[in-house]
């Protein structure tokens, strides 16, 4: 029933919670928050009304702090850094904002460089950062150039306790990869802190767990990457994460292309091959940081990438509408779409 309404095109955001349809005694309480330029969903369970209220209004206070601190271009936070890194100069850190690079810098490691976050100045010289209007066509061929072969990276960031430099002049730091991951976890976190039994926030159809509703797992909707419909419900058990990237969140066309915001650092250019990757893990951040690594990974090249992040839930949606999924995943899932998409593969991680 849920699922066939969805179908007739409720279904905006990459993924949505299914409601639960058992009652239970247990309190459940709803709020939506809008940050980060999305529809913040919290759901909290075996909270009173009041304690509900506070931490939602706690949750919304932070957000905005999130959104100052991590902005790339605007404030005095990580767009402050930026300003530096552009001159060239060290300069000095917040203790928190530091971890999160070091953080970003580990899963661009781990991702072998698909996830990288330090291509600021691609993503702006694309247009595609948040806020801005979307362009009409492609930036010129020399400044892509520029930025590519090799790309700037958080590999040529250095840090000690206090100061931050790079090596390479064209970093930007850009956290548009994980910053959903990471806001999520800490929203959950709040959430479980504040006596949360379980809870669930969805950024902009990005989600995050903690613990599980009485007496189920999470069932989550999961958007097609075409049309508006449902291309699968899967099964969140406690505490895990389900993220998605896709071609169709941010972009523009241009002579009859789609250039969308997840861009390969090897070319300088939206990565190509693929229509969406969604990525289950019981860590947010590195959910968000895969999703996107994968998606700039493609059809032949995410197995590998996935293993070495040490993702197991992987759904990759290609440029043909084929699936290219874990076995872990497949168990996970159920497509609802009709007709169903084929499967190209199924890979054991
Ligand atoms: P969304 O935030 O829309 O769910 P993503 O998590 O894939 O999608 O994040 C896309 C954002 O991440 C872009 O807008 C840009 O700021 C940044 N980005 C783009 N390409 C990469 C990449 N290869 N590695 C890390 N961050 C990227
Ligand atoms: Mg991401």
């Amino acid at each position: 029933m849920i699922a066939r309404t969805l179908r007739r095109g409720l279904v905006v955001a990459s993924a949505v919670v299914l409601a639960a349809s058992c009652s239970s005694d247990v309190p459940r309480h709803s709020e939506r928050l809008y940050a980060f330029g999305t529809f913040i969903e919290l759901t909290a369970y075996g909270l009173d009304e009041t304690a509900f209220a506070e931490a939602a209004e706690q949750t919304g206070q932070r957000l905005e702090d999130w959104h100052r601190q991590w902005h790339p271009w605007e404030g005095d936070g990580l767009a402050a850094i930026n300003r530096r890194l552009a001159e060239g100069r060290a300069t000095a850190i917040e203790p928190d904002l530091g971890g999160l690079i070091d953080r970003a810098r580990e899963l661009e490691a781990a991702s072998e460089g698909h996830f990288n976050g330090g291509l600021g100045a691609l993503t702006r010289l694309w247009g595609f950062h948040a806020g801005a209007d979307l362009p009409d066509a492609p930036p010129p061929e020399e400044a892509i150039a520029a930025l590519t072969d090799p790309a700037p990276s958080l590999a040529a960031v250095r840090r000690d306790e206090v100061r931050i430099h790079s090596t390479d002049p064209r970093v930007r730091i850009d956290f548009g990869g994980f910053a959903k991951g990471v806001a999520a976890e800490r929203i959950t976190a709040l959430l479980r802190r504040r006596g949360a039994g379980a809870a669930v926030v969805s950024l902009g159809g990005d989600i995050a767990t903690h613990g599980r509703p009485p007496g189920r797992d999470w069932r989550i909707g999961i958007r097609a990457p075409r049309g508006e419909g449902l291309l699968a419900t899967a099964r969140l058990q406690a505490g895990e994460a389900i993220f998605t990237s896709g071609d169709y969140e941010r972009y523009f066309t241009h002579g009859g292309r789609r250039y969308h915001h997840i861009l390969d650092p090897r070319t300088g250019r939206p990565a190509r091959g693929v229509r969406s990757v969604t990525v289950i893990d019981d860590d947010p951040a590195r959910a968000d940081a895969a999703a996107t690594a994968l998606f700039v990974a493609g059809p032949g090249q995410w197995q590998a990438v996935a293993r070495s992040m040490g993702i197991r839930y992987v759904l990759l949606m290609d440029a043909h509408g084929r699936a290219h999924l874990s076995a872990a995943m497949a168990e996970r899932l159920r497509f609802e779409a009709e007709p169903e998409p084929e499967v190209a593969e199924e890979v054991a991680l």
